[in-house]
């Protein structure tokens, strides 16, 4: 018998184990009601995934549900904000049973693990398109902003750039893999990892923070922009996975989709030089490489130095040069 809209909510949606203090009313009423603790800003940010858009046609209900979360998990991680409940709005062709149980199955998984509860959302018929807004609650004053790079600061990344790209790259035959390197780049498009405890950590160190979402050229460009400052990245510290690297063999096409290509969700973030110890010290115990790439500048754009000395300018809407192929 098909489930109607109600007891499709009723059914995948209101069967969270998670009861968060902080949530008064959660899934059933017009509205869900929320208790925001008062020494606390709130932070609010929402994420559209579109099938064959911001994920493959084809892609597992598990993994949708999965990276409809974590890219919000990525925006609160940007801002040292910690995650706390979400809404969920779901557009779909069919109320396929086999779908809607992967997709709350990825989508709990990863709620159920950074503490997040569902507290309400609207179910449609339509192109499938999933929107989720995650609300996350920051100190007074505390928040990592974009603006406040600062000459001298140095630039930092999370994790490895371009797996997401690659693997991307590697689904339209421009790079041949083994199975397994495919896999683990695969799952690293499908199941990217927010950097939510770095994001934390950055709190009172990192001077600005934004997320990989579009690019390290073109998130850093928005750091730089709102801080008025440049930069120049060294091309021989970008982090790159050993799968990457083994899968892409020329340097050039490797630092193309470290620079430009999207769907990282690692964090970027600068740490003026008196902060370095204390940032190395919060993150010794993180399970997450962070790793110093370049410096700000007084002049503004952005630079990459190449190990033979030679500097490129990369123009501030000329990221084309990188976005090509890109996603
Ligand atoms: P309304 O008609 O007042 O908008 P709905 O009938 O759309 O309410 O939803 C009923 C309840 O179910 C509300 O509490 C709403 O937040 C919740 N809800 C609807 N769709 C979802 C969903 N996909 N995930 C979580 N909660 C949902
Ligand atoms: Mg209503």
């Amino acid at each position: 018998m098909p489930l109607s809209e109600f007891g499709l909510i009723e059914h995948y949606f209101s069967r969270q184990s998670l009861e968060r203090d902080d949530v008064v009313l959660g899934i059933g009423d017009d509205a869900a009601l929320i208790a925001i603790p008062r020494d606390r800003e709130l932070a609010v940010a929402i994420d559209t995934l579109v099938e064959g858009r911001h994920y493959p046609v084809g892609t597992e209900p598990d993994a949708v549900g999965y990276k409809a979360l974590a890219v919000n998990l990525s925006d609160m991680a940007a801002m040292g904000a910690e995650p706390a409940w979400m809404t969920l709005s779901l557009a779909l062709p069919e109320a396929d049973p086999a779908y809607l149980e992967s997709f709350a199955q990825g989508l709990f998984r990863i709620a159920e693990h950074y503490r997040v509860q569902l507290v309400g959302g609207d179910t449609v018929r339509g192109p499938a398109c999933i929107s989720v807004q995650l609300a996350g609650y920051v100190p007074h004053g505390r928040a990592l902003r974009r603006a406040g790079a600062r000459e001298g600061d140095a630039i930092y990344v999370t994790g490895t750039l371009g797996d997401a790209g690659a693997a991307l790259a590697v689904m339209r035959g421009e790079f041949r893999a083994d199975a397994a390197q495919s896999e683990y780049l695969r799952q690293r498009l499908d199941y990217p990892s927010p950097r939510v405890d770095v994001g934390l950590a950055l709190r009172e160190v990192a001077s600005a923070a934004i997320d990989i979402s579009d690019g390290l050229a073109a998130d850093l460009g928005h750091i730089l922009a709102a801080s008025g400052v440049g930069a120049t990245l060294e091309s021989q510290r970008l982090p790159l996975s050993k799968a990457l690297c083994d899968v892409v063999a020329g340097s050039t096409e490797r630092e193309r989709l470290a620079l430009g290509a999207g769907d990282d969700y690692e964090l970027c973030f600068t740490v003026p030089a008196e902060k370095v110890p204390l940032l190395e010290r919060r993150c010794a115990d993180i399970d997450c490489p962070v790793t110093r790439i370049g410096l700000i500048e007084a002049a503004g754009g952005l630079r990459v130095q190449y190990p033979d000395g030679r500097a490129e300018t990369i123009q501030g809407t000329g990221f084309d040069h990188f976005a090509k192929g890109a996603p």
